[in-house]
Parts: structure tokens; sequence; C-alpha cells
């Protein structure tokens, strides 16, 4: 399974960070990573980080509504992100079920939404510090995988993320072992929902991957790549991220 590589750049970036765009482009184009690479920048950029690109890397959005146009202010259609040049869109993230109150089955409706405009959705879950203290992080995951995966999922079409919320964005991260048993969990439901042609689905880690952890992080067995926040606004921090990725064997 070729590893995807995701940047999501969240709300940073005006129209000087177009050249980390064209810097990671040149770069994936010579050094020909053994990964799919993607930025995902604020939806303001999205179509001048696709013109920039030129298809040396992939870009895609970090959240689109459900419909495909309507009385809905301030969003965006999955039809909208394809029109400016994105491949693909990040849903479910914890900073959109935490602050904007989504739940699984709205989520759900996103990565369908995607899914008809011909974006890859790249579906997040993960648990909060009290669900992994508690003891309950697997079935925390189980159940935002069983609600907001929607029927119809495969490779093609569909990314996992798991990004336990307590790791976001603050340094901390699960130990191999916890990554481990969380993506072997997770491969378990979708097995178990969609049969063994969904093992090539990829599940993405997320939660403050650097340069220094990544290569730890992505040989880990069932991790297919990484969804990186902070460190992929930084070309040279991203690019030794994706530099990690470790050959298949
Ligand atoms: C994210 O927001 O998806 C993320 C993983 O952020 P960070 O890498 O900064 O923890």
């Amino acid at each position: 399974m070729r590893q995807l590589i995701a940047g999501n750049w969240k709300m940073n970036g005006i129209s000087a960070a177009l050249a980390d765009i064209e810097t990671i482009s040149e770069i994936a184009a010579t050094s020909a990573p053994d990964a799919d690479i993607l930025i995902c920048p604020p939806a303001t950029l999205i179509w001048r980080a696709a013109q920039t690109a030129a298809g040396r890397i992939g870009i895609g959005g970090q959240d689109c509504h459900p419909e495909i146009s309507g009385a809905f202010t301030g969003d965006i259609s999955a039809e909208m992100l394809r029109d400016a040049g994105a491949t693909a869109v990040i849903v479910g993230h914890s900073e959109r079920r935490q602050l904007h109150g989504e739940s699984n089955s709205f989520v759900s409706a996103k990565a369908s939404a995607a899914w008809r405009a011909g974006l890859l959705a790249i579906i997040c879950v993960g648990e909060t510090e009290a669900e992994r203290a508690s003891g309950d992080h697997l079935g925390v995951c189980k159940d935002q995988l069983s609600g907001s995966v929607p029927d119809g999922a495969d490779s093609t079409n569909t990314v996992v993320a798991y990004e336990p919320v307590w790791a976001i964005g603050t340094g901390k991260t699960p130990t191999m072992d916890d990554i481990g048993s969380m993506h072997a969990h997770i491969r378990r439901c979708l097995t178990a929902r969609f049969g063994s042609e969904s093992n090539a689905i990829r599940i993405l880690y997320g939660g403050s991957v650097k340069p220094t952890n990544a290569r730890e992080i992505l040989a880990v067995p069932e991790v297919g790549g990484a969804l990186v926040g902070g460190a992929s606004l930084k070309a040279e921090e991203f690019h030794r991220i994706f530099s990690a990725v470790p050959p298949r064997g």
C-alpha cells in the first residue's frame, strides 16, 4: 500500500504561502517519494495552490458541506472544491467536531458528498484525553467509524485518519504500541463491515507528527501515512516527514 502524507494547514496561509506549495511540489517531483503527497490549504488558496502544484502533489480541502449548493452562508460544497482543483477533502476533523458540533451522521453526509464530487474523503476519528483515560478509546473510535464512514467505502474513495484529540497540536503522541493497537482495531472494524477488499483503505496517524518522530510512526504496522498539522506549514519540515516513509517491502 502506498502511503499518503497529507498536510492540514488549518486557518493558516495567505498568498505568500504559495511559495511553500511550489517548494514542496518541486521536492516531491525531484525526490519521487514512495508516497502520495497532499496539502490541504485554506479554501481561499485552493485554486492557486492547484495551479502551482500542477499535479506534482495533490491539493485538498479541509471540510465540505453535504449539499451541492444552496443557502448555506460561508459553506463550501465538495463540487466547489473539485472545481477549484481539489482531489481530496478532510471531513470530521476533531476541530470541526468539537468547535462546530459536527455529529457522526453529518460527517458521514460530508463523506458521501465528497464521493459524489469525485473527491477522496479523509475521514477523521479519535478519542479525547478523558476517553483515553477512561479506557474507552477503542469503543469511541469504533462508534465514530460506524457513524462517520458511509456504506460503500473503499480504498479509492476513502482514507481514515486516526487522530487522538489530545495529541493534536500538543507535542504529545501515543506510544508506538498504542498507535499499533488502535490502527489494528480500526482495520478490524473496517474489515468486519466492508470485507477484505477494504484492507487497502489507508489508515493515517495524525497528532504531533514531526520530522523527529515520523520515521518511527510511519513504520508501525497498519499505519498508511500521516495527517500532519503544524509541521506541514514549513516546506523543509514537511519534506523531512515525507522522506521518512519506509520503502515498501
Ligand atoms: C491535525 O490538525 O490534523 C494535526 C494532526 O495537527 P498537528 O500535527 O499540529 O498535531
